[in-house]
């Protein structure tokens, strides 16, 4: 049974949902007017996840010819265990963000590679590599349907048991049942009806609905007041439990609480370790560490 009373509308919103989605990654394409066309290569086959270990190995990775003189990523490389969090910190510009839009393939390396169980994320096929990565940035793109719809986004078979389910394990289920008409309730264009945190919390459910095995997260603490930034950390916090997970982490308790820290720097991982193990470094993280959170409490 399909949840969708609209089909013409949805297929619009869900376009430009999903061009918002990849916007994220994507704002210089957009002002330089360059389009990456990534394509499923003609062997391409499923990707076959077996346990989520992701490993980058030199990879070298620039947005386009005379943007910047060096690439953004100059060596990159990372093992990410299974299931294990891995926080990445390090100062603005120092390729963060464009590591983690590599391996959802949104720009292809220019060389070196990115594996998932040993694949080649160039040699699966697009949909596969999409359905096993769930993806949570810090703009949240709703469409104009009910929260229903919203959650179940990505997932149209899924039953309205399910739904609640997600929405549970999300944090968001109490306050949608004060919605008015429940989960049927409409979220207004864009979302409007809802606040920030909110939406975050409905996109969580999204990929809890989605049930991947590696997660890419671009924490947001802006435009959140306290309460819903606790929420939204709980649900986030609940969602990595067991999958591979790459977090841009600016709080401070993601990046103590995380498997492992990387610090992340002209385009490759200056420093690897625990808090602890890194602070008593005195290098980069320590630096950091000082600089960000001085004074703030875990
Ligand atoms: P971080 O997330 O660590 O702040 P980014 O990966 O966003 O770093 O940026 C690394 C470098 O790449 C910066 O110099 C940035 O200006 C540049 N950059 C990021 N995204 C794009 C893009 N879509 N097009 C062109 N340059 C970009
Ligand atoms: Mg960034």
């Amino acid at each position: 049974v399909s949840l969708f009373t609209t089909p013409l509308q949805t297929i619009i919103d869900f376009t430009e949902m999903f061009q918002k989605a990849v916007a994220g990654f994507r704002r210089f394409d957009e002002i330089l007017g360059t389009k990456p066309d990534i394509l499923d290569a003609p062997h391409a086959k499923p990707l076959k996840v077996t346990d989520g270990h992701v490993v980058y190995h030199e990879v070298y990775f620039n947005y386009g010819e005379g943007v910047t003189d060096k690439p953004v990523l100059q060596g990159m490389n990372l093992d990410i265990q299974p299931g294990k969090t891995y926080a990445l910190v390090g100062p603005s510009g120092g390729g963060k963000s464009t590591t983690c839009a590599l391996l959802p393939r949104f720009y292809d390396v220019a060389s070196g590679s990115i594996t998932i169980d040993g694949q080649d994320v160039r040699d699966v096929q697009l949909d596969s590599l999409h359905r096993a990565i769930g993806i949570v940035q810090q703009d949240v793109y709703l469409f104009n349907g009910t929260v229903a719809e919203n959650i179940a986004y990505g997932r149209p078979d899924a039953t309205f048991d399910e739904i609640v389910d997600a929405a549970k394990k999300a944090n968001i289920h109490d306050f949608i049942q004060t919605l008015p008409e429940g989960y049927e309730t409409p979220v207004g264009e864009r979302g409007g009806h809802l606040s920030g945190g909110q939406k975050q919390r409905i996109a969580i459910a999204r990929v809890f609905l989605k049930n991947p095995a590696i997660l890419v997260l671009d924490e947001a603490t802006s435009a959140l007041d306290n309460e819903s930034e606790h929420a939204v950390q709980e649900a986030l916090a609940q969602l990595s439990r067991g999958r591979t997970t790459l977090v841009i982490a600016h709080r401070l308790s993601t990046i103590k609480d995380a498997d492992v820290i990387v610090t992340v720097k002209d385009g490759r991982v200056a420093e690897m370790g625990t808090h602890d193990e890194l602070l008593q470094k005195n290098g980069t993280y320590a630096h950091y560490y000082r600089m960000q959170f001085q004074g703030e409490r875990a």
